[in-house]
């Protein structure tokens, strides 16, 4: 019998930011035992696909890419092994992507095949640079191309099927889009100039286009090559040639939200930076994850005492949260043995944490100072306990061994009896020497601290001497500012010998967000946006 073979998708991975990946192409990349792909793929888009085998085909800095007959033939190879392969291609499978010849030999090789579109180059960078391809009034139609290359681009297949231009092939009116055309854009620009239309017909040419590292170079005919040169501008990139270009002065929102072109890096534990990395990328920043915090859980030692025994647990994060719950699984306990204990938790997100599980919080000290929260356990159980306040009264804390925190000293020295539940352990991750030779590479303008043991940790990953390179980073004087979510870290920051920028009022994420961008629009001696890296 004859084996039956997979199916190819040839999926259309968009333009570059990876939000423009459809439903259909990130549900395929779900299930895709294996995903071939090319360069300009952002890694984001292969996180869809964590079990499955990934195999590159493009070009690396080494050696030149798989050629297309090769490609072909892996595809094919792989449909019978896998029952679902991803073609995974840079924007639209069947514009200028060489996906139509790929379909065509799956056809020819009797492989079952879909086609998933994707937002293609001249759209995205488009629509990222404010312009409009259509408008009322202005033009009704658009031409893609691709672009004359250059010599050195080698190889046929431009338009002009690499011998002498056919100009008279350019149409006369409405928008045009080159792809490929940057290499060689005096030649393409010679050509539309020769095909009739005016020296002063506007050009943009967008660089990197939907992704942070965008640049738009808006020109004329007669001046964008310069420009472009000037500027060091290289492919990927898309040339917009018409009126609608004038469009992009008024519509350019991508580049104009507050962090666009600045590159921060993000020292939270994975678990927890979404929130953060979401918000920032929001207002625009290029944003790095930099991981210098991996929680361990270790196995309960010993068994979690009756909660019933306790007047007070105090939760001073989310870990410990998850810790007190698991804690108490492991020792046989439900929610209800927490009937009649008080809860305090430090910082919003804990009380959320608390709140998702149905569990109302009784204090909540605005500030995460020792003294303070020890002065409103004290004012609180006054209250409702007449006079008593927290002297001989059991308190338990889940929390990190290197929490460091003065707090449980704090309590017993005001008669308390402390527990402190060993919740998790805090380590530096693995690859973190790796990581931080990319973060020297990336050249952050900013540096976000989550936690004391965050910067804790970034010291002792990076050393005192990485640090200063940081700070020293760029000739322009510009240099790394760092942001703290609150004053634990600021102490911790001090301590390591960084200074702290930026600290929010409020210590909480969106604040963090804010206050970076307030420093930011501030004017402080930094070099024009998304300048090239050191
Ligand atoms: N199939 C792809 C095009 C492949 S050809 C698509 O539909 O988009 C490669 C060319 O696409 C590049 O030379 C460049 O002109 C353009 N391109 C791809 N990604 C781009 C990006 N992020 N910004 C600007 N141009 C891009």
């Amino acid at each position: 019998m004859k084996k039956s073979l997979g199916k190819v998708y040839l999926v259309g991975a968009g333009p570059g930011d990876p939000g423009l990946l459809t439903l259909r192409g990130k549900e395929l990349l779900e299930r895709a035992q294996v995903v071939i792909y090319d360069a300009l793929i952002d890694a984001a888009l292969l996180r869809h696909a964590p079990s499955a085998e990934h195999i590159f085909v493009g070009k690396r800095p080494d050696r030149h890419r798989l050629p297309q007959e090769d490609i072909n033939r892996l595809m094919v190879e792989q449909a019978k092994l896998a029952a679902c392969v991803v073609r995974l291609k840079g924007g639209d499978p069947f514009v200028f992507g060489r996906g139509g010849e790929e379909a065509v030999a799956l056809s020819e090789a009797g492989v079952p095949f879909e086609v998933v579109p994707g937002v293609t180059a001249g759209l995205g960078a488009a629509a990222y640079a404010g312009i409009p391809i259509t408008q009322r009034g202005i033009t009704d139609r658009v031409t893609f191309i691709m672009g004359h290359r250059s010599k050195s681009a080698g190889r046929s297949g431009s338009l002009y099927g690499g011998g002498k231009p056919r100009l008279e092939e350019l149409p006369r009116k409405g928008t045009l889009v080159f792809y490929m055309g940057v290499d060689a854009i005096e030649e393409n620009m010679d050509a539309i100039h020769t095909s009739g239309r005016s020296l002063d017909t506007p050009v943009a040419v967008v660089e990197w286009g939907t992704l942070p590292r965008q640049r738009t170079i808006v020109g004329t005919v007669e001046t964008i090559a310069g420009q472009c040169a000037d500027a060091g501008i290289d492919a990927p990139a898309i040339i917009v040639v018409g009126e609608v270009v004038e469009l992009s002065k008024k519509l350019s929102w991508f580049e104009a939200r507050p962090l666009f072109g600045r590159r921060v890096a993000v020292t939270r534990t994975r678990e927890r930076a979404a929130e953060l990395v979401g918000l920032l990328q929001e207002r625009g920043a290029d944003v790095l994850e930099f991981p210098t915090v991996e929680i361990e859980r270790p196995e309960p030692q010993v068994p979690l005492a009756p909660l019933s025994d306790y007047d007070w647990v105090v939760l001073t994060s989310v870990n410990g949260v998850d810790a007190l719950f698991e804690g108490m699984a492991a020792s046989g306990q439900d929610a209800r043995d927490l009937h009649g204990v008080k809860l305090c938790a430090i910082s919003a997100k804990t009380v959320e944490a608390l709140s998702d599980r149905l569990l109302r919080v009784d204090v909540v000290p605005e500030r995460y100072e020792t003294e303070f929260v020890v002065q409103r356990l004290e004012e609180h159980d006054r209250a409702s306990n007449r006079g008593s306040g927290i002297s001989g009264k059991r308190i338990l804390m889940p929390r990190a061994d290197i929490g460091r925190s003065s707090l449980p000293k704090a309590l017993r020295e005001r008669g308390a009896e402390v527990d402190e539940l060993q919740a998790y352990r805090t380590v530096i991750p693995r690859d973190a020497e790796a990581q931080a030779g990319e973060l020297l590479r990336y050249a952050p303008h900013y540096v976000t601290f989550g936690s004391a043991v965050s910067v804790r940790n970034f010291r002792e990953i990076l050393g005192a001497d990485r640090i200063a390179q940081l700070s020293g980073m760029d000739a322009r004087s510009c240099h790394t500012r760092y942001a703290a979510i609150g004053p634990i870290a600021e102490v911790a920051a001090k301590e390591a010998g960084i200074s702290i920028d930026i600290i929010p009022e409020v210590h909480r994420v969106p604040e963090l967000v804010e206050a970076i961008v307030r420093f930011d629009a501030g004017g402080r001696a930094w070099p024009p946006k998304n300048e090239e890296r050191p």
